[in-house]
């Protein structure tokens, strides 16, 4: 059995993978802030699993985590974690001297991507196809699978294209570049370009383009740019088969699609080269409630690429 635990902003998610494959059912619980309180948080998640399944820790043959920032694949160190308030921790060595069992650590977009990845080859009946995994959430990152396989790059920024600039006369980033693609097509993009109450603006600025209000229509259509700039990245750079959502974003569903799929036509209209691409018909978005970081992080645990 494997285990994936997906420690997010504000939740954490569990699941096991059987030896035929087969999916546990999902544990959540709250995260906590600061190093001693996610250290916690996994273990207590562990702690949980082990009753659920009725073994030992010791019974999982690979532990993996999922955690948003910049982490060391290798070494199991998280060098920076902002929302979960960390900095310089040693999660994996941490964990795997508690458990006495392999812990390794992966930042979330990555470990969601494997995970998307296995889970709709499984449903598609196709192992190893090239996908790209563009997470809109706060921000904008995306993971990249290629031929089966993780792309991770030399220092683990493979697929931070959030922080391409794509309009220099853009808004200034968080990072310190202008215009960067985050600033158009995110949760924060939306959040500065169409200020809300609303729990979800990003289902608000929609509801408002389709209602006919012009400046929404303009925001949303902008954010909408942003998110088909993303995807003909992602294909010219690495040829994925499939661009597929994730993200809290995802939510807003087949909107989100059709719309990226309508500026990518039009764009194509305009372009040859583009429209032999196809690029609108490799976009989809990840099915609701598809447990992808979990299932990726349990796969990651499993060493896929020598450990020195
Ligand atoms: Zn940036």
């Amino acid at each position: 059995m494997r285990l994936g635990i997906d420690i997010g902003g504000t939740k954490t998610a569990a699941v096991a993978i059987g030896a035929d494959g087969e999916l546990s059912d999902q544990v959540r619980m709250p995260t906590g802030f600061g190093a001693e309180a996610v250290v916690a948080t996994a273990l207590r998640t562990v702690q949980r699993m082990t009753q659920l399944a009725g073994v030992e820790a010791s019974a999982f043959s690979s532990i993996g985590i999922g955690i948003p920032g910049t982490v060391d694949s290798v070494t199991g160190r998280v060098e920076h974690a902002v929302n979960l308030g960390l900095e310089g921790l040693d999660l994996g060595s941490r964990l795997s001297d508690r458990l006495g069992v392999y812990v390794r650590i992966e930042n979330d977009v990555k470990a969601a991507a494997f995970g998307a990845h296995h889970l709709l080859g499984v449903a598609d009946g196709i192992r190893a196809h090239s996908m790209a995994y563009l997470n809109l959430g706060t921000g904008l990152a995306a993971g990249i699978v290629l031929d089966g396989r993780l792309l991770r790059g030399g220092h683990g920024v493979a697929g931070e294209i959030g922080h391409i600039p794509v309009d220099p006369a853009g808004v200034t980033c968080s990072c310190g570049q202008r215009g960067c693609l985050e600033t158009l097509a995110s949760g924060s993009a939306i959040a500065r370009m169409w200020p809300s109450d609303d729990p979800l603006p990003a289902r608000e600025l929609f509801a408002a383009a389709d209602a006919g209000d012009e400046r929404a229509i303009a925001a949303r259509d902008r954010f909408l740019t942003g998110v088909a700039a993303a995807v003909r990245l992602l294909v010219l750079t690495a040829d994925v088969d499939d661009v597929v959502i994730g993200g809290g974003l995802a939510a807003l569903g087949d909107p989100l699609v059709a719309g990226t799929r309508r500026i990518l036509n039009e764009w194509a209209a305009d372009s040859a080269f583009l429209a032999s691409l196809g690029l609108a018909a490799r976009v989809r978005v990840i099915p609701l409630g598809f447990p992808a970081a979990a299932v990726g992080a349990a796969l990651v645990g499993e060493d896929q690429w020598p450990k020195s």
